[in-house]
C-alpha cells in the first residue's frame, strides 16, 4: 500500500502523514476499546488543500478514507475495521477559528477545532457555543456535525444540526463543497449540508462549518431533585418545565447506581441525596439572582413536591460539583467490565414504563443486571446501559447482549422510540438499524450514498 501512496506522500508536508504501526495503532481503537482495527496510514492535513489531494488520490486509487475527529465516537464510527486496506484522515491539525462574528452572532471554524477550544475563544466575548457534551475537551466540530452530536443544552439549543448555517466539505472526489454561509434564511431548494449533518464520514469530510453562537448566561442555579419512583420524576419534570419554561438550560436524570458509580473514581465524594432517581436542573437567563432565588423558592412552594427533594446549589463551586457528578457517570462506567450500552429516544410519557418494563425483564432474564440509567431527559433520550454483574466469557458475553439488546429494543419499537438518539450508528448499530427504518428509507439512503460517493470509499462498514 505504501509503494501505491509514495506519489502522495511525496506532495505533502512530512509531518501531515505517519507510516508508523506503533504510533497508527493507537488512532485505530474507539474510546470504549471495543472496536478495534488496522490502517496503512494516518494522515494529518494541515489545511483543505491537502485533504482535497488526499481525497483525490484517494478517489482515483479506489481506496478507502475514515475520516476521525476526536475519536470519541461511542459506535466505533471513528475507527478503521480490521485489514480492510482503510487509510485514517485526522482532521487534529485543520484546527483554526476563522471568524468570530459578534453582529451576527456566528462562529466559522474548521473541522478539527476542538469544542473546548471554541468556547474558550468565545468567553472573552460573552458569548457560548450552542452544544455542550461530556467530551468536550477532545470532541471536534467536524466529529460533532457528523454525528448530529446533542449533548447537555439540546433543551436551550437544539441539537447542533439546528445551529448550523454552512458548511465546507471535500466530498469522495476530491471536489471542494463549499456553502459557508452565515445567513439565517436560504430557501433555495434541497439543502444539501443537512445530509453532511449526521452522515459520519459516510459522505464527505467536513472541513470547517458556520454555527450560531449565543450570549453566554453571567449566572446559573444548579440543583438536584430527587424522587423514589421514575414516574414521580416525569410529574416533576412537566410542572418545572410549566413553570420554569426557557430559563431552562439543562435536565438530566442520573438513577442511583449511575450516581454510586461516582465512588469509584472519588471514594471521598459525598452524595447528599437520598431516592432512585436524582435530576440535575439547570436555570439560566435569569436578570437578578437574589430576586430569581427567592423566585425559584416560591416557584417550587407551589409546586407540592411532597415525596420529593431539592437540594439547590449555594455557589458556583458547588454548581460544578452537581455537574461533575453527571459528567462522570461514563468514566466510572468505563471501569465497569460486561456493561451492554443502549442511547436510546422515547416519548417523554412512555419513559417511565420503558423503564419499568425493561427492568423486570431484564432482572428476570439474570438477577446480576444492574441498570446504569442517566441521561438528557429534557430532550427524550435515556442512557439505558445493563452491567451484568458477573465474571463472563467471550461466548456467554455474546449470548447474554443478544437476549439483553432484543428485550430493550423491543421495548423501544413498543413505545415508538429511536435506537439511537444521539451517538449515531457507526459499527455498533448498523445490522439494528435494518429493523428500525424500512426498506424504502434504507434504499433511499444507499442511493444518497451513491450519488455522493460513487465507489463506496467513504468511512465503509459504517451506518449502512
Ligand atoms: C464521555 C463522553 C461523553 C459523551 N457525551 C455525548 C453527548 O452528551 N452527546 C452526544 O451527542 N455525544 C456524546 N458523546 C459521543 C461523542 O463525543 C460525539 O459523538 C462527538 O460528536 C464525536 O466527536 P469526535 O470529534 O470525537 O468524532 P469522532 O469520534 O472522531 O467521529 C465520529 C464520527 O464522525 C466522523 N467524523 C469525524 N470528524 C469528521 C469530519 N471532520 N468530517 C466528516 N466526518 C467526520 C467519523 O468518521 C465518525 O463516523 C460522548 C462521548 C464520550 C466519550
Amino acid at each position: 500500500m505504501n509503494k501505491i501512496l509514495k506519489p502522495l506522500l511525496k506532495t505533502l508536508n512530512k509531518n501531515e502523514f505517519c507510516t508508523e504501526q506503533g504510533i497508527i495503532k493507537n488512532y485505530c481503537i474507539d474510546w470504549r476499546g471495543k472496536f478495534k482495527g488496522t490502517a496503512e496510514i494516518l494522515f494529518f492535513p494541515k489545511n483543505v488543500k491537502s485533504v482535497v489531494k488526499i481525497m483525490k488520490f484517494c478517489f482515483k486509487n479506489s481506496i478507502s478514507i475514515v475520516p476521525q475527529g476526536g475519536n470519541t465516537s461511542l459506535v466505533g464510527g471513528s475507527v478503521p475495521r480490521v485489514n480492510k486496506g482503510e487509510v485514517i484522515i485526522n482532521l487534529s491539525k485543520l484546527n483554526k477559528i476563522r471568524e468570530i462574528d459578534p453582529i451576527s452572532n456566528t462562529v466559522t471554524l474548521e473541522g478539527g477545532c476542538i469544542l473546548q477550544d471554541a468556547s474558550d475563544k468565545l468567553e472573552p466575548f460573552g458569548l457560548e457555543m450552542p452544544i455542550s457534551i461530556g467530551s468536550k475537551g477532545s470532541c471536534q466540530i467536524g466529529g460533532n456535525i457528523a454525528t448530529n452530536a446533542g449533548g447537555l443544552n439540546v433543551i436551550k439549543y437544539g441539537s447542533i444540526r439546528s445551529n448550523i448555517l454552512g458548511i465546507e466539505a471535500v466530498l469522495p472526489n476530491g471536489e471542494l463543497h463549499n456553502d459557508l454561509k452565515t445567513i439565517k434564511k436560504n430557501n433555495t431548494g434541497f439543502d444539501l449540508k443537512q445530509l453532511l449533518i449526521g452522515s459520519e464520514g459516510t459522505l464527505g469530510i467536513i472541513t470547517a462549518a458556520t454555527l450560531k453562537i449565543y450570549k453566554k448566561p453571567s449566572e446559573r442555579i444548579v440543583l438536584i431533585l430527587s424522587t423514589d419512583k421514575i414516574n414521580e420524576t416525569l410529574e416533576a419534570y412537566k410542572t418545572i418545565t410549566k413553570n420554569f419554561g426557557e430559563l431552562i438550560s439543562a435536565f438530566e436524570l442520573m438513577n442511583k447506581f449511575s450516581v454510586n458509580l461516582i465512588k469509584k473514581l472519588d471514594n471521598k465524594l459525598k452524595l447528599p441525596f437520598s431516592g432512585n432517581y436524582y435530576c440535575l436542573i439547570e436555570l439560566t437567563n435569569f436578570l437578578d439572582i437574589k430576586n430569581f432565588n427567592n423566585f425559584i423558592i416560591d416557584k417550587f412552594g407551589e409546586v407540592s413536591f411532597k415525596k420529593m427533594k431539592i437540594i439547590i446549589a449555594k455557589s458556583e463551586s458547588e454548581n460544578k460539583i452537581f455537574w461533575r457528578i453527571r459528567e462522570e457517570i461514563p468514566l466510572a462506567e468505563k471501569l465497569l467490565k460486561n456493561v451492554i450500552q443502549h442511547d436510546v429516544s422515547l416519548p417523554l410519557n412512555l419513559i417511565d414504563k420503558f423503564i419499568e418494563k425493561s427492568s423486570s425483564s431484564l432482572k428476570k432474564l439474570d438477577p446480576k443486571i444492574f441498570i446504569i440509567n442517566f441521561g438528557h431527559l429534557g430532550d427524550n433520550n435515556l442512557h439505558f446501559n445493563v452491567f451484568v454483574d458477573k465474571i463472563l466469557d467471550n461466548k456467554e458475553y455474546k449470548k447474554i447482549q443478544k437476549n439483553i439488546n432484543k428485550i430493550v429494543f423491543s421495548n423501544v419499537i413498543k413505545y415508538n422510540g429511536s435506537i439511537s438518539a444521539e451517538h449515531g450508528i457507526g459499527q455498533l448499530r448498523r445490522k439494528e438499524l435494518k429493523k428500525f427504518k424500512s426498506d424504502d428509507e434504507i434504499k433511499k439512503m444507499v442511493q444518497i450514498k451513491k450519488i455522493f460517493d460513487p465507489k463506496g470509499i467513504m468511512n465503509p462498514g459504517k451506518i449502512i
